[in-house]
Formats: structure tokens, sequence, C-alpha cells
């Protein structure tokens, strides 16, 4: 756990978040600031910072597949866009990986 994470914090319980989704391995919760009807991020309990970092974990990584397809699938969502900001130029706030899962709406591309 790194003390100064966000994402980290919500895993611990110690920040409130609306959990849709767990498991051993992950934590899926309601964005703050939803861009779709459904919009969901799934998290490793474990921290890492990007799916650079995650991706040297080959377990972790089909862990955070795996908490995709088990939201989607709980939910009942088979159409879904699945977005890992990585990087400040491309939108990444939090330092702490997470999927994007947005639902419920027709979504357009390229994106912005
Ligand atoms: P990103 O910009 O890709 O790093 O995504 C970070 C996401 O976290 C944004 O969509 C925020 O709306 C969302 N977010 C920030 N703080 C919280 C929080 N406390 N609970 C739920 N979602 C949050
Ligand atoms: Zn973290």
């Amino acid at each position: 756990m790194a003390s100064d994470c966000l994402f980290c914090g919500i895993v611990a319980g110690d920040i409130p978040a609306s959990i849709v989704y767990s498991d051993d391995a992950v934590v899926a919760f309601q964005d703050l600031h939803p861009q779709a009807p459904t919009h969901v991020l799934v998290i490793p309990r474990e921290h890492f910072t990007d799916i650079a970092d995650l991706a040297r974990d080959p377990q972790a990584s089909a862990a955070v597949l795996a908490g995709i397809r088990g939201f989607t699938t709980e939910a009942g969502i088979s159409e879904f866009r699945t977005v890992f900001n990585t990087g400040g130029d491309a939108g990444q706030t939090v330092f702490h990986v997470h999927a994007h899962v947005l639902a419920g709406r027709t979504f357009s591309w390229p994106p912005g």
C-alpha cells in the first residue's frame, strides 16, 4: 500500500466509495464524476502506478482483466468501453492503475 494513494485508501476502507464488485485481487467502484450511465473503476488491491508497472506482474494483470469481466458479467453488461489512461498527457490523474469501464451510451471514435 502506498500511504498517500487515494485508491489504496479505498481498498483499505479508509476512503468511502460505492463498491460494485470485488474479489481477492480487485475492487470496482463508481467513478465520482461519471462520464456515462455506467462508469466504474476497476483497480488491483495491490498498488501499481500504471499499466506499464502492472504489466511486470502477469498475475495481477490478468486479475484486472478478470475483474472487468466479473463486474460486467454480474451487471449484465456486454458492450462497454475500457480505458487505461497512462501518464498526465493521456489524462491520468490518479497514479494507482485503474480501468475505466464505461457503458450505457454510444461512444465515438477517435476519443478526445
Ligand atoms: P484518471 O484521470 O484516468 O486518472 O481517472 C481518475 C478517475 O478517478 C477520474 O475519473 C475521477 O473522477 C475518479 N475519482 C477521483 N477521486 C475519486 C474517488 N474518491 N472516488 C471515485 N472516483 C474518483
Ligand atoms: Zn495505490
